[in-house]
């Protein structure tokens, strides 16, 4: 039997959320906090953060929870012992409770490749995706792609610009997509030269103009790395060519991303820079639901200015285009390569302008397999992992 939504009579959804403790978490928390009508929180999971995992769990009262760090796990079951709660530790319980019957919507919130595998093992038992986590789509996006069709499984974009490329081809079915046109807002450091970038700062990298996000992520907006993320994503979210997507500087990140059809009428979708909307679009489709977030007003934003991107300054994003072009398993090897010099740069190993350096250079250097399954994948990160720390350990 399932419960009701008395209000409108339709079920309420039942989410688990992996990466509870992160941006995305804490944000899809306060959608759900302000629907409690329409979700319920079935599991949530985290890596090391179990102060922040209790509190949530004592708020929410999910059925399971799992914290990564096994270290973590007597805290975390003393807390939660007199309260009806599953408590479990380790990578293995975090992907095995994808398979729980009573979760619905899975949304993938963790950051980097470590979202891969719980997002497999859902789709696998056929749960609806809320998909923030991009690196999944790039490091496996045909295999997950092809997974999800099979289980006849919806992959809904929770990233912003991806959600407004999704609400713009809502009722759009039968009518191909000539070009995305995806906004980005330039980062920190846009309009900078490469003299400029020699000598930033973490703290300079950190200072996002229009969103507060995780770390990688944000190390990632500076680079324009994400934006490159973002194009992998949206060729396989919308099954277009890589030549189809062109990214638009945006610096305002009010529209936040368009689609332009064969009539040449191009659609968008506007709102404030606020992660919280595409969350709950996520969360809520195919129905729109009522929310008193703060409204756009015009007024505040005279200007809407648009700009192309400077790749020969910001390489990545034409590393990007280069290994979704390349193919095979080179867009898992950049991420991999990524994940390891934004790390490094966040230690204060490296400078800012290593990170495209080194991800060009494991681009070269790393073994190129042109039709990887998913054991291919998994090997090819942790080879281009261990590949390189050792480039950056001898740099
Ligand atoms: P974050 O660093 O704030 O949070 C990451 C979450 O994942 C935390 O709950 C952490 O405990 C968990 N986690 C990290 N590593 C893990 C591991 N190895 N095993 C298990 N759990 C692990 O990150 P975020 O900014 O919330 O981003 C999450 C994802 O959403 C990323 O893929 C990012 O690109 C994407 N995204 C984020 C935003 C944003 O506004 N923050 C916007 C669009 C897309
Ligand atoms: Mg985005």
């Amino acid at each position: 039997m399932s419960i009701s939504n008395t209000a409108n009579e339709l079920p309420i959804k039942r989410i688990a959320i992996v990466g509870s403790t992160g941006s995305i978490g804490r944000q899809a928390l306060n959608v759900i906090r302000r629907h409690p009508d329409s979700y319920a929180v079935e599991v949530l999971t985290a890596n090391t953060n179990a102060e922040l995992l209790i509190e949530q769990a004592l708020e929410f009262q999910p059925n399971t929870v799992v914290i990564a760090d096994e270290s973590k796990y007597l805290q975390v079951q003393e807390a939660l012992a007199p309260h009806d709660i599953k408590v479990f530790a380790g990578e293995e319980s975090l992907i095995s409770v994808m398979e729980m019957s009573t979760i619905d919507t899975v949304l993938t919130a963790v950051v980097g490749f470590a979202g891969l595998k719980p997002t497999l093992r859902a789709i696998e038992y056929g749960k609806t995706i809320a998909l923030a986590n991009k690196e999944t789509m790039v490091v496996a996006g045909e295999i997950v792609t092809r997974s999800a069709m099979q289980k006849n499984v919806p992959i809904l974009p929770v990233d912003s610009e991806h959600s407004a490329i999704f609400q713009s081809i809502v009722g759009e079915w039968h009518n191909p997509i000539e070009k995305i046109l995806l906004t980005a807002s330039g980062g920190p450091f846009f309009g900078k030269d490469r003299d400029f970038l020699k000598t930033v700062t973490i703290a300079d990298a950190l200072h996002h103009p229009n969103w507060s996000m995780g770390k990688k992520i944000t190390v990632d907006s500076a680079t324009l790395m994400n934006k490159g993320l973002e194009v992998i994503e949206a060729k396989w979210l919308f099954d277009v060519r890589p030549e189809q997507i062109e990214v638009v500087v945006h610096p305002q990140s009010v529209i936040h991303s368009m689609v332009q059809f064969c009539d040449g009428s191009i659609k968008a979708q506007l709102g404030l820079p606020n992660m919280e909307l595409p969350i709950q679009y996520a969360l809520s489709f195919p129905k729109r639901e009522a929310d008193n977030a703060r409204r756009l007003s015009f007024a505040d934003y005279p200007t809407l200015t648009f700009a192309k991107p400077d790749t020969d300054t910001f390489t990545c994003l034409a590393l990007a285009y280069k290994a979704i072009e390349k193919g095979g398993n080179m867009p898992c090897i950049m991420n991999a390569a990524n994940e390891v010099a934004v790390a490094a740069f966040l230690q204060e190993k490296i400078a800012f302008l290593d990170i495209p350096d080194t991800i060009a250079t494991m681009m070269e250097k790393s073994r190129f397999v042109a039709k990887p399954s998913l054991d291919d994948l998994l090997q090819t990160d942790t080879e281009t992992r261990q590949l390189t720390i050792d480039y950056l350990n001898n740099k």
